[in-house]
């Protein structure tokens, strides 16, 4: 899951993220009113970038200013609505290994219900927004992950949220690129140097963390263009990248997206990324990611035991 992250001067409150069902946010506005003392409400959102696990949420925080950066306003449109996910799910056949892959990541989700809603103040470059007497600057990084990316810094607490330039436990996945993108806005991080990093999904890290991604990121960056050096096309590249992967990351089909993105950019490309059509060559290229079982739809997170 996506990370949310509630920053509160005690008076005042602010969200970064939004989560990816209406039933995920209910529950994320019933703990955080658990924590924030009364009066206080969550008056401002942030969204780090136009993801739906990242902004599904907006629309139950009726009346909040809802800030992101400009590119990522232009990106929405680029960005499934959560019906259309809700109707490609239903459409999806099991014994495909493609349906198979979409209803065993997508599938147990909630979309139905949602009212996505856009940001309604836009920046480029940097914005301090006050939280009463704490000030959080919106940093503009991207195109990194997305084409508009933004990290959140919190001064007085030495606290970064990094949203999805920053990836823990996991092979990463980004979907505009360069992966050069990916590591200036890994390095405007660690040049704040925080305490704390955020990043978009997994817990919590350190410096140490970001550097070792950051390492990561350059080696596969580095793999890629020496066999697009070669010749090879984005399939070879992909093969050989799954066949070179590292134990112990997760959801390794995503090497081949990274590849075909670091590609698009290396060939010059500027049509539109295919997202559906690189998570296929993906599934495609990596059968073993495809599980043999899909988990029943809508059903996470769990429904609690009945008393
Ligand atoms: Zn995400």
């Amino acid at each position: 899951m996506a990370n949310c992250t509630l920053i509160t001067s005690g008076s005042a409150a602010l969200l970064v993220d939004t989560p990816y069902t209406a039933r995920l946010t209910h529950r994320l506005k019933t703990a955080a009113y658990q924590v924030l003392p009364p009066p206080v409400e969550i008056s401002t959102l942030v969204n780090t970038h136009a993801n739906g696990d990242h902004s599904y949420g907006n629309g139950e925080f009726p009346g909040t200013e809802i800030i992101s950066t400009e590119a990522n306003l232009r990106h929405l449109c680029a960005e499934p609505a959560p019906e259309e996910l809700e109707r490609l799910l239903d459409q999806c056949d099991e014994d495909d290994p493609f349906g198979r892959y979409l209803l065993a990541h997508f599938g147990h989700f909630d979309y139905r219900g949602l009212s996505p809603t856009s940001p309604t103040r836009t920046f480029t470059g940097v914005l301090d927004v006050p939280v009463d007497d704490l000030t959080v600057r919106l940093i503009e990084v991207g195109p990194a992950h997305t084409v508009g990316d933004l990290i959140v810094h919190v001064p007085d607490q030495d606290v970064v949220c990094a949203g999805d330039v920053l990836f823990a436990g996991d092979v990463p996945v980004h979907w505009a690129g360069p992966l050069d993108g990916v590591i200036d806005a890994c390095q405007q991080i660690l040049d704040l140097n925080p305490r704390i990093v955020i990043p978009g999904h997994g817990p919590p890290v350190g410096q140490r963390e970001v550097r070792a991604y950051m390492d990561y990121v350059a080696s596969a960056r580095d793999r890629i263009h020496a066999l697009h050096a070669e010749g090879l096309d984005v399939d070879q590249a992909s093969r050989i990248l799954l066949r070179e992967r590292r134990a112990g990351l997760g959801l390794g089909e995503r090497l081949a997206i990274l590849t075909a993105v670091e590609y698009r950019h290396l060939d010059n490309r500027t049509e539109p990324a295919q997202l559906v059509q690189m998570l296929k060559a993906a599934v495609r290229l990596a059968p073993e990611c495809v599980p043999g079982t899909t988990p029943a739809r809508h059903t996470f997170p769990p429904q609690p035991p009945r008393s």
